[in-house]
């Protein structure tokens, strides 16, 4: 565990990040919990869905929090981000199912519908996407694809080492050369029956804790750069950002929200769920994109383009987050 997150943050920035968990994360659950509902209001005040993907062992030690959090349903929906917080993607596939099983098992006691699922870690493969599929869900958002809004050469040294650190761990795909639309997954002779919908770089970590960002205009503009140019392919935007740095990126959110408000019904507003249902609906498995000369049509009610807002619960409180070192 510990080897694996050197791995993916090097040893300084994990210091640091184990001392930006502590001053974020609460020993109790208050300090979460505003984030948490801060991050729907606002979502509310601008008409848009959040996904909130949470590990089944935080949904199990804090069920009444996050069941009042979902509410009806209308802004807020949660998804499986795994039994545990453990990088998946080095589990043998029975294993990986086993965890699965527990995982749904854990939404089902606490009356939660879930039908998606986001990685720990962002790290998947091939046989996690098919232990999904069986576990009839509908759709997977782990794949990062990284809009090219950065400008690598103007960065301090330092910002590009942690960069490349972070690129080398999560593997985002080029937006340049991937479209940020939903695809079916399953192997290159047969269409699977699980969508995969991309989730969008960069996220609050690569600017935040990687990039050292705090100017809540600076994180806007990359956030706003990045979902212009999905919104001219009319693609699918689904920003990613952890309720635990909610309130360090609310200005920023906000702004982007406005922006994306700014264009009305042109951008529909919508959770994973939302997504993985409308594509199935008009694109079942069989069927492919019709591509971007027929994009007009792609979405809902005329729409150009989709955005998504969605935030990794990796822990309510530190305990949470302790209990994770020990594998639970
Ligand atoms: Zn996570």
């Amino acid at each position: 565990m510990l080897a694996h997150l050197i791995r993916s943050k090097g040893p300084f920035a994990l210091f640091r990040r184990g001392y930006a968990i502590f001053s974020r994360v609460g020993v109790t659950a208050g300090a979460m919990d505003r984030a948490l509902t801060g991050f729907a209001e606002l979502a509310a005040r601008y008409g848009a869905r959040v996904t909130f993907p949470v590990t089944a062992l935080t949904l199990d030690r804090h069920p009444a929090l996050l069941r009042a959090l979902r509410g009806d349903g209308a802004i807020v929906e949660l998804a499986i981000h795994g039994h545990r917080h453990v990088d998946y993607s080095l589990l043998p596939a029975e294993a990986f199912a086993g965890e699965l099983d527990r995982a749904a098992a854990v939404f089902r006691s606490h009356g939660i519908p879930c039908v998606g699922f986001r990685a720990p870690y962002l790290r998947w493969n091939a046989d996690l996407l098919a232990a999904l599929e069986q576990a009839g869900l509908a759709y997977d958002s782990s794949q990062p694809i990284l809009w090219p809004v950065i400008d690598t050469a103007a960065l301090e040294p330092a910002q590009q080492t942690a960069l490349r650190t972070l690129l080398a761990f999560d593997r985002p795909e080029p937006a340049e050369t991937t479209p940020a639309l939903p695809f079916w997954t399953g192997a290159a002779d047969k269409t699977g029956n699980l969508l995969e919908i991309p989730v969008s770089f960069p996220d609050d970590e690569m600017l935040v804790e990687r990039l050292r960002l705090s100017d809540a205009g600076q994180i806007a503009g990359y956030w706003i750069a990045a979902f212009e140019q999905c919104h001219a392919r009319g693609e699918a935007f689904v920003l990613q950002l952890h309720p635990e740095r909610f309130p360090l990126c609310a200005a920023a959110l906000e702004r982007v929200l406005d922006h994306v408000e700014r264009l009305g019904p042109a951008v529909w507003r919508a959770s994973l769920s939302d997504v993985a249902t409308w594509w199935r609906s008009q694109h079942g498995p069989a069927a492919t994109d019709p591509g971007p000369s027929s994009a007009r049509g792609r979405w809902p009610g005329g729409a150009t383009s989709a955005f998504v807002l969605s935030g990794d619960i990796d822990a309510i409180t530190l305990w949470d987050y302790a209990a994770r070192f020990w594998g639970a």
